[in-house]
């Protein structure tokens, strides 16, 4: 077994957004202090962790002195330029590796990853010009979806085509980055899977959640999930292989459509996940705890469902509903510490539980 990293050992976290606020706290409950690299002011895991390194991305002595003050090294999201992680790889070990970084932060490279894996992605092309888009519209038809490949999140840099005559438009949309198309995938719900593997390389999966999107924002996760026994074994074994086949250290996460023919991979998170925020309470080990757990080499924990949970982000004047939510039976509540409430921001989000 792999000797964990002692007590007192410092996690760099890239990114200060919520996610490395949680994984700060969590990291401190597990002995270990947390230093964030990021580039805005006042970042929301800054008023939870022991550093943080205001710096950008391209500052070669910010990135030095933060990798030569920390132990191991994550990150809260995908789009980390390149050059800052070959240099921080130098200096310290990163996990998850830059394999699943490389895959996730282009939806081509992820989709082609995906087929070549032997799983179902939606039908999708390569769109370097409208010459392209056109020969795409023959294959793949309407309706579909036109994609930055990269830096797209909660729905951004997407465009839907309902008919060929959007195309244009579509592609004006893209502002000329790269895209792809996707086939649009007539989905019953979706799903995700968040999942979990040790430097040991050992699995641990949590129970699939329901999701729900509006606006492309995810607005609530359920668990369980619609699932019947065989289909939760399938979309738990989906995301093992994923991991597996990038070596993957760290938590992962999968999101997957159910549809009456089977699951189809949407695409994959190599962080912690909005989708696993319900683990705070219905798990004795949540994600945050499970990646800490992972990166430092401990052994996984016990991320088996205790309760029934329906996670809801808090997003923009949400918020007003403070008062009743802070006085609601079975409620958890997070609030992510930032200042002021901009529309389709995450604010915070609450788990409704049923103890099972
Ligand atoms: P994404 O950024 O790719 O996760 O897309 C955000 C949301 O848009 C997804 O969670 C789906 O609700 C929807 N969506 C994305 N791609 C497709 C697709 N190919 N077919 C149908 N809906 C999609």
């Amino acid at each position: 077994m792999t000797t964990p990293l002692p007590s007192g050992s410092t996690i760099g976290i890239i990114g200060g957004g919520q996610l490395g606020r949680m994984l700060s706290v969590a990291a401190a409950r597990l002995g270990y202090r947390s230093h964030i690299f990021e580039p805005g002011a006042q970042p929301p895991a800054g008023d939870v962790a022991h550093a943080v390194t205001t710096a950008a991305y391209d500052d070669t002595t910010a990135l030095t002195a933060f990798a030569t003050s920390v132990d191991v090294i994550t990150y809260e999201f995908e789009n980390i330029p390149t050059q800052a992680l070959d240099l921080l790889q130098t200096l310290r070990p990163i996990h998850p590796g830059r394999e699943a970084l490389r895959v996730s932060q282009d939806r081509l490279t992820e989709k082609t990853f995906l087929t070549d894996l032997g799983l179902t992605t939606a039908p999708f092309a390569d769109i370097p010009d409208a010459a392209a888009l056109t020969a795409a519209l023959d294959t793949i038809g309407t309706p579909s979806i036109l994609k930055t490949r990269r830096f797209g999140y909660d729905g951004k840099g997407q465009s839907r085509l309902t008919t060929a005559i959007d195309a244009k438009t579509a592609l004006a949309d893209m502002a000329g980055a790269p895209a792809i198309l996707e086939g649009f995938v007539d989905f019953s719900f979706e799903i995700s899977v968040i999942a979990a593997r040790s430097i040991d390389g050992a699995v641990a999966c949590f129970d699939p959640g329901e999701n729900v999107h509006s606006d492309g924002i995810l607005r609530t996760t359920t668990v369980p999930a619609r699932l019947s026994p065989s289909q939760r074994s399938d979309a738990i074994l989906i995301a093992a292989r994923i991991l597996n086949a990038l070596n993957y250290v760290g938590v992962l996460g999968v999101e997957l459509f159910v549809t009456p023919k089977g699951f189809i991979v949407n695409e994959i998170a190599p962080r912690v996940h909005n989708s696993g925020h319900w683990t705070q309470s219905g798990c004795a080990v949540d994600q945050f705890e499970q990646h800490i757990r992972a990166i430092t080499g401990w052994p996984l924990g016990d991320g088996s469902r205790h309760s029934d949970v329906r996670m809801e982000n808090l997003i923009g004047d949400d918020l007003m509903r403070l008062p009743a939510l802070a006085t609601a039976p079975h409620t958890s509540l997070h609030l992510y510490g930032k200042p002021e409430a901009r529309p389709n921001r995450k604010m915070g989000h609450v788990n409704h539980i049923t103890p099972r």
